[in-house]
């Protein structure tokens, strides 16, 4: 349904840009009034069709960079281009190829999700003759036919983000900026915005995705950002980063997991001279550690925990996450729980040292 529109002339200054990338924005650098400096040379470069994912925790500056990139705000430095046109002095053309989900729903509670979708027709100029077909098409897409003329105050939040979803599709943008859609939603309701993202994507739609949720861009995304302090830390596939950034995960729970002999596994881990450096963190019922060399070591974990008289009750080796490679490639001085994901967080909290 992505109706991928003709790229604009390029002029002859502007023929160091790629015109086939639904995104290019280079060193974008947003300093609030205050002095905040929340994004700090952000580049992206995003082709037409991928699903591109945008990772940080929050704070990390991910809301102004994409108002950056929807011409909500414009950078203090540096430029952005959507499927062509420059936003700096395209951006009527820009904000005609984009669909913006914020993160507050615009749906209007009032009216139903038929009249909500033909509020959206008229205000981003659809013609009057096509308005019924592509209501129709976007009721279908979000599943949301059989509650089509029922209003939608008493929507779950799920159904209202899906609601909200077709709205910001009723041009058929090429490009779909979709500001963490999924915060706050059950699982359910998660999976099934995941489906319908998915849905659109498949058709052609160019999708950038903001999330705090590292196991949501693994599953959706052809590509991320992790973002911190404004500023882009990795980029590539999910696969690639966790092969690159990622450390396998032992996971040893333990008889008796009282902090007495939580410590004292702690430490006859630590002197295993083969792990170099390796990461140690406590949980509820034992410890974790992340290193390079797990599996050639792990043989070793068992002798040192029974000379050291703490006896294991279970085990587990796994590979590494995306909370894995954001943990490996953030400084561990700024962990606290506003670190991104849930995973993330409980990762954080026990961590002993390095
Ligand atoms: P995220 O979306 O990743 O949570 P934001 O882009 O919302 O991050 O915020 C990045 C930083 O900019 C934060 O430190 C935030 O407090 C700050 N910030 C956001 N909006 C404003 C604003 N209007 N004025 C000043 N600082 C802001």
């Amino acid at each position: 349904m992505a109706n991928r529109q003709s790229q604009p002339q390029q002029s002859t200054a502007d023929q160091s840009r790629e015109p086939d990338l639904a995104i290019d924005a280079r060193d974008v650098t947003v300093t609030y009034r205050d002095g905040t400096k929340a994004v700090r040379g952000v580049s992206l470069r995003i082709e037409k069709g991928e699903f591109f994912g945008f990772l940080g925790p929050n704070g990390a500056g991910k809301t102004t960079t994409i108002k950056s990139l929807v011409t909500l705000l414009y950078p203090t430095q540096g430029s952005v281009r959507i499927n062509g046109y420059d936003a700096a002095t395209d951006p009527q053309m820009v904000r005609r190829s984009i669909g913006y989900m914020a993160q507050e729903t615009s749906i209007d509670r009032e009216l139903t999700p038929r009249e909500n979708l033909q509020l959206a027709c008229k205000l981003y100029g659809v013609p009057a003759e096509q308005r019924d077909e592509r209501i129709e098409t976007l009721l279908d897409l979000v599943d949301l036919q059989d509650v089509a003329d029922t209003r939608s105050e008493k929507f779950s939040g799920g159904m209202k983000k899906r609601l909200d979803a077709a709205s910001v599709l009723v041009h058929r943008p090429p490009v779909v900026f979709l500001d963490e859609p999924t915060t706050g939603l059950d699982p359910e309701a998660r999976l099934r915005l995941w489906e319908y993202f998915e849905r659109i994507n498949e058709q052609g739609t160019t999708v950038f995705l903001t999330t705090q949720y590292l196991e949501e861009a693994d599953e959706l995304c052809d590509r991320l950002s992790l973002l911190q302090n404004g500023q882009v830390i990795a980029t590539g596939s999910p696969e690639t980063l966790k092969s690159e950034f990622g450390m396998d995960v032992f996971e040893i729970t333990l008889e008796n997991p009282a902090e007495e002999q939580i410590e004292r596994g702690v430490q006859a881990i630590r002197r295993i001279d083969a792990l170099e450096d390796p990461i140690v963190r406590t949980t509820d019922d034992g410890f974790a550690i992340r290193s390079d060399r797990i599996r050639e070591v792990a043989s070793e974990f068992f002798s040192a925990l029974d000379d050291a008289g703490v006896s294991v009750s279970d085990f587990d080796v796994r590979s590494p996450t995306l909370d894995d490679v954001f943990l490996a490639l953030t400084d561990d001085s700024s962990a606290d729980d506003d670190r991104i994901g849930t995973g993330m967080a409980s990762m954080s909290a026990g961590e002993v040292s390095t």
